[in-house]
């Protein structure tokens, strides 16, 4: 289309400044603004366009026809509607389309639109007066333009960094929250579930104080490239800080498919990263919450997983964990224990106990491990699996670490003989380069002699082999103390770092010990591997936690040096050593079961059974994926259907299996889930929009057991079939 001569009475109806003044212009004012038209247009700033009644354009300025042109848009003959389209980003979401729009016959101005099917490419504003002959019929619009390309790429980049993570470019908190509060308020409405997964990378800062910020960025980097590999594509991932993660998941209500979401992230973030030509390793921990079973408000759902994350990684870390109403109290109880802990030194509610290592070359004890005990004023005894993770949490391992150096020093400097005393030192410990410094003040205090302190330190703290890591060891050996690498085989697979690291000792992982004497385990090949590297390298080797006899026997046949256990000995007062060193002869007779037996688990729990409409209160003996072993009912046939009730919403559609007098065994219809942790839970749960339907009020799942939708609490419409025993077992009737 070439430009033709622009209707005088519409230049100047178009003109900015010139709009609504329809009709008659004088002879002159029409030539001034001919060319002050043509100068407009000709200096590029903008230009016109006029269309006739069906919105077929009837002129358009030269330079956009280019412009269009140079797009691969064609303008000849088309109609406006179909040559632009209106730019979704800017319109609101109720604004109609453009041949809409231009149907109404109305002036518009200012409207952001794009070449149709070539939208973030260029933009232009335009606005349009509708024209009317004389007796007021329409008879098309005219209109100008101007480009705004650069005005929206610049304003469209300044709210993208408001909203994306500039490091991994993945979305920010503010962009996350702003999500998933629209989602939710859609998804209420649309009665549809949404999970919520949050994400924390384990021993992150580590990784940061050892190689380094830009070590650090870097590897959030490649998490971030990970992260979008295994989320399902159109999944919005963001960056909270930090090493936060949150991925919003909607439709997604299956705990066992986020359940392997949730293990499958784990898995790829633990593989190791190569960084600047190093290599480390971190972990994930997950925790995921679904609404509107966990959670209606953006509010609820993000507390939920949040505790959900929080008990995963209390869990161990590397886990992932749903959310469940319990998790509160945990959580409370947790920050309970710190806050108890900040007093705990001070009040003298420490000690150690010690256990023996024994060498196997004579059943004599080499030395003792020195084991923190925490006596709480009213909790009793609280083990250090559980509050160690909570003091390096806190900033307490420092203090409470050297307190157990100090006093472990001072004590065995006491007992009699040679028997060396090992002390078990956090990772945080090792990163303070104060380390050194404390351990020879500990050992000129008590005057131990440095051959007979060792240290114990964890695979973890090679995740950032730097200098640093190094430079520890070799100051921590020019004090002449002994180390030794603890829980061997449980963190990190790269054996590199034996060689380089000065190790007269490995102990093996229980983990490796249990289950060793198991016909097909593989167990007693992996100790065999690692007795014959550390005989490569000139370590001692102590396996950790023999009970058994059986056990106790394969270690000799393997090959291993030392053994610690309750076969010889659980951990001992200090009192207790002092009198055992003090009587000679330091041998020990081992003692203890036969043969190792594998952990079997029994967990007594009352469950629901609803049968017909009438619910019946049991005791769960043990439970499968499977099915579950249940006493308190009396003779129940075979082949009877019942729906298991475990609370919270969980419900399992089972079938009896076995029968004898108050006992049954059932099996579910649905396998249970691993809820991350040690449990098992249902798939899916009994929706709270089911028990809101139901005119329960809409709110996430409480905790505990409720009524059934529809039926009130205590109360059956027929008679119960079956009688029901106390559930204790001893067969006192109570229904
Ligand atoms: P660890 O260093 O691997 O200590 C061995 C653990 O195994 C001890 O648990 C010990 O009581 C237990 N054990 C020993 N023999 C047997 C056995 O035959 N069977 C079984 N089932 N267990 C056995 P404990 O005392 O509960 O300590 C747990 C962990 O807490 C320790 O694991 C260590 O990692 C940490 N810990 C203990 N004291 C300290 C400390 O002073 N500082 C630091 N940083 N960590 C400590
Ligand atoms: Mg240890
Ligand atoms: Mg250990």
């Amino acid at each position: 289309m070439s430009s033709r001569p622009f209707g005088l009475s519409r230049i100047k109806q178009v003109l900015p400044g010139q709009r609504g003044a329809r009709g008659a212009a004088s002879p002159d004012d029409t030539r001034q603004l001919g060319s002050l038209s043509k100068a407009y247009e000709e200096s590029g700033l903008g230009w016109f366009w006029s269309t006739d009644r069906e919105g077929r354009l009837t002129y358009l300025s030269e330079h956009i026809v280019k412009a269009l042109a140079d797009h691969g848009g064609e303008a000849l003959g088309q109609t406006f509607a179909a040559l632009f389209e209106l730019d979704r980003e800017t319109a609101s979401s109720s604004q109609r389309t453009l041949p809409f729009l231009l149907g109404t016959h109305t002036s518009f101005s200012e409207l952001h639109v794009c070449l149709a099917g070539r939208a973030n490419e260029s933009w232009w504003a335009v606005s349009g007066l509708p024209q009317h002959d004389a007796e007021g019929e329409f008879t098309g619009y005219s209109g100008h333009g101007r480009d705004v390309t650069e005005t929206l790429r610049r304003e469209r980049d300044a709210s993208r960094l408001a909203m994306y993570d500039s490091l991994t470019g993945l979305a920010n908190r503010h962009r996350m929250s702003r999500q998933l509060d629209t989602v939710l308020i859609a998804y209420q409405a649309a009665k549809r579930s949404c999970a919520l997964m949050m994400l924390d990378l384990d021993r992150f800062k580590a990784v940061n104080d050892t190689l380094g910020h830009q070590a650090g960025d870097e590897l959030l980097k490649q998490v971030a490239q990970r992260l979008r590999r295994v989320i399902p594509e159109g999944t919005e991932i963001g960056r909270l800080g930090g090493d936060e993660f949150q991925i919003i998941l909607p439709d997604c209500d299956d705990r066992g498919e986020l359940g392997e979401l949730g293990h499958k992230v784990i898995t790829m973030l633990s593989q190791p990263y190569s960084i600047d030509g190093s290599r480390c390793v971190i972990g994930a921990s997950v925790g995921i919450a679904i609404a509107p079973y966990d959670g209606l408000t953006s509010e609820e759902l993000v507390r939920s997983a949040d505790l959900a994350l929080y008990a995963a990684k209390g869990a161990g870390r590397g886990q992932y964990r749903f959310y469940s109403s319990d998790l509160h109290s945990h959580a409370e109880e947790m920050r309970q224990l710190e806050e108890d802990m900040r007093d705990a030194l001070a009040e003298g509610q420490f000690r150690l106990a010690y256990q023996p290592i024994v060498a196997l070359d004579g059943n004599k004890i080499s030395g003792f491990e020195a084991l923190l005990r925490w006596n709480h004023p009213e909790r009793g005894e609280i083990s250090p699996g559980v509050f160690i993770p909570i003091a390096e949490d806190a900033g307490l391992i420092g203090a409470i670490g050297e307190w157990a150096l100090r006093q472990a020093c001072i004590e065995a400097a006491q007992w009699e003989g040679e028997a060396r005393v090992a002390v078990n030192v956090s990772p945080i410990q090792f990163a303070n380069v104060g380390l050194p410094r404390i351990v020879a003040s500990a050992l000129a205090a008590s005057q131990l002699d440095p051959d007979r302190l060792e240290l114990e330190i964890t695979e973890s703290v090679f995740l950032g082999e730097g200098a640093d890591t190094q430079e520890m060891f070799n100051a921590l050996k020019r004090l002449g103390v002994r180390l030794a690498l603890d829980d061997f085989g449980t963190g990190y697979s790269s054996l590199g770092y034996l060689q380089k690291a000065p190790f007269d000792k490995i102990k093996i992982d229980q983990s490796f010990v249990r289950g060793a004497t198991e016909a097909g385990n593989r167990n007693a090949a992996i100790i065999t591997a690692i007795v014959s590297l550390a005989g490569a390298l000139e370590m001692e080797t102590t396996a950790e936690g023999i009970e058994a006899l059986d056990t106790l026997e394969l270690m000799r046949k393997l090959g291993v040096s030392h053994v610690q256990g309750y076969v010889f000995s659980k951990p001992l007062d200090n009192d207790a050593v002092v009198e055992r060193m003090a009587k000679g002869p330091l041998e020990l007779e081992p003692e203890g079961p036969a043969t190792h037996r594998s952990d079997r688990k029994t967990l007594l729990r009352m469950i629901g059974l609803i049968h017909e409409d009438h619910r019946y209160e049991v005791t769960m003996r043990n439970l499968s994926r499977t099915g579950a072993m249940v006493e308190g009912l009396i003779d129940v046939p075979l082949g009877t259907g019942f729906v298991v009730d475990f609370g919270e919403g969980q419900l399992a559609v089972a079938t009896v299996k076995r029968s004898n007098g108050h006992r049954m065994g059932l099996e579910f219809e649905v396998p249970l889930i691993s809820d991350g942790a040690d449990g098992l839970c249902t798939r899916h749960r009994v929706s709270p929009y089911v028990l809101a339907a139901a005119g329960m009020p809409l709110a996430a799942l409480p905790p505990g057991q409720y009524p059934l939708v529809g039926q009130e609490p205590n109360k059956s419409f027929s008679l119960p079939r079956f009688m029901q025993v106390d559930p204790s077992g001893e067969n006192k009737r109570v229904a």
